[in-house]
């Protein structure tokens, strides 16, 4: 399970990507993306998903599938 940001959403501002438990978003194309491979959905780490808690855009970071 993952997610994923939608690049249109995006304003690259940078606030998820250090909350993210497992190191899964980086700058990607003027934009930020999630690593589908590692992101985790945050399971086992926290409650619900750090960065669509940190994300101020609403459906900016939604399921990947
Ligand atoms: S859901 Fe959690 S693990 Fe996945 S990208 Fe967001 S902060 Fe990282
Ligand atoms: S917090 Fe939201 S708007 Fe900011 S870089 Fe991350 S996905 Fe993009």
């Amino acid at each position: 399970m993952a997610l994923k940001i939608v690049f249109d959403e995006c304003t690259a501002c940078g606030d998820c990507e250090p909350i993210c438990p497992t190191k899964s978003i980086k700058p990607k194309k003027g934009v930020y993306a999630i690593d589908p491979d590692t992101c985790t959905e945050c399971e086992g780490e926290h409650d619900s998903p750090q960065c669509v808690d940190v994300c101020t855009v609403p459906d900016c970071i939604i399921p990947l599938k």
